[in-house]
């Protein structure tokens, strides 16, 4: 099997009927950058930004995060790297930021909601992003969005940054894009409005499946729960996919659901463009690809769409794996 995939290496991504999809890589640090173009990544499509922080006794500085920043720019010369600004809480702790425990800190103060409220220590990032966009083709995304008025403040902090940086006489890239991660019911419910705002999307199906089927995806207890078959979650991507094609903005998944091969003819029938992953399912995802048209993807998701249970569903997914 690995052999038949090494077929795969250097190709480009496009499904049986030629059309161009990219797959990404999801890393966690610039030593993850050399594993990911062993593996054929055409991009990264989530650097998560926290473990910078995670690995740190403090927050690192400014000069910090561009090195780490710029280190993953330079390296995949020219081509996308997302960069999530951090995402703490939740299931991601830093003892050094000294954050409140909380009763249910899934629903609390974290990610995007920490940042804006700390915004000095925001731009600090913003700053490091912006600076590393000289170097390729960065762009920031913004974690656990809920709401339009998330992206308006983060973009706005972005505009205070770019302004300093052009008065300091410090170079960067004009026209990063600012995108989202659609992870959270009311991200998906207002996509419509939040692909006026942002540049790009990209799902969080780890996230978005556990707060619309409000399963904790460690809790072994309702794991049958956590699962991207459901209807509700069905619906909810088509949704978020086409309101993004609608709106004519790029939408990409770095969830571990880009990665299953059962779904992925039913993300091409929705239209998603990007699929990021972990590097060793690349060459696998090429050749899942290659394997579905749009029309076939199609009749596939028309059946999914119209079944009631998670069961139904991945059995269906299953039949006609290719
Ligand atoms: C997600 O929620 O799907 C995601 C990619 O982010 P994380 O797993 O880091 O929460
Ligand atoms: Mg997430």
């Amino acid at each position: 099997e690995k052999k038949a995939l090494e077929a795969y290496r250097g190709k480009e991504t496009v499904t049986a009927d030629g059309v161009k999809k990219i797959l990404a890589c999801n890393i966690g640090s610039p030593d993850d950058v050399t594993a990911a173009l062993e593996h054929d990544a055409e991009a990264i499509g989530l650097f998560r930004s926290e473990f910078l922080f995670m690995d740190a006794k403090e927050l690192p500085s400014e000069n910090e995060q561009f090195e780490a920043y710029r280190k993953v720019a330079t390296a995949l010369k020219g081509n996308p790297v997302i960069i999530r600004t951090l995402d703490v809480g939740g299931d991601k702790e830093i003892p050094y930021l000294h954050m409140v425990k909380e009763e249910n800190p899934f629903m609390g103060f974290r990610a995007v909601r920490y940042c804006l409220a700390n915004p000095d220590q925001y731009k600090v990032q913003l700053r490091a992003l912006l600076r590393a966009s000289a170097f390729g083709d960065v762009k920031i995304m913004i974690p656990l969005v809920t709401c339009v008025e998330e992206v308006r403040a983060v973009k706005a902090l972005v505009e205070e940054c770019k302004a300093e940086l052009k008065a300091e006489g410090v170079e960067f890239d004009e026209n990063i894009e600012v995108g989202i991660m659609v992870e959270t019911p009311a991200a998906s419910l207002i996509a419509d409005k939040l692909a006026q705002e942002a540049d790009f999307f990209s799902i969080g199906t780890n996230d978005l499946i556990g707060y619309t089927m409000c399963a904790d995806r460690g809790n072994d207890t309702i794991s049958n729960l956590y699962q991207v078959y459901y209807p509700a979650v069905l619906r909810s991507l088509k949704n978020i996919i086409e309101s993004g094609v609608k709106a004519g903005i790029m939408v990409g998944m770095c969830g571990e659901a880009a990665a299953d091969p059962l779904l992925e003819p039913v993300l091409i029938s929705f239209g998603l463009e990007e699929f990021s992953m972990s590097a060793p399912s690349i060459l696998r995802a090429r050749k899942t690809i290659s394997q579905w048209s749009k029309a076939d993807a199609d009749a596939l998701a028309e059946k999914a769409l119209a079944l009631d249970t998670a069961e139904e569903v991945k059995a269906l997914l299953e039949a006609n794996a290719r």
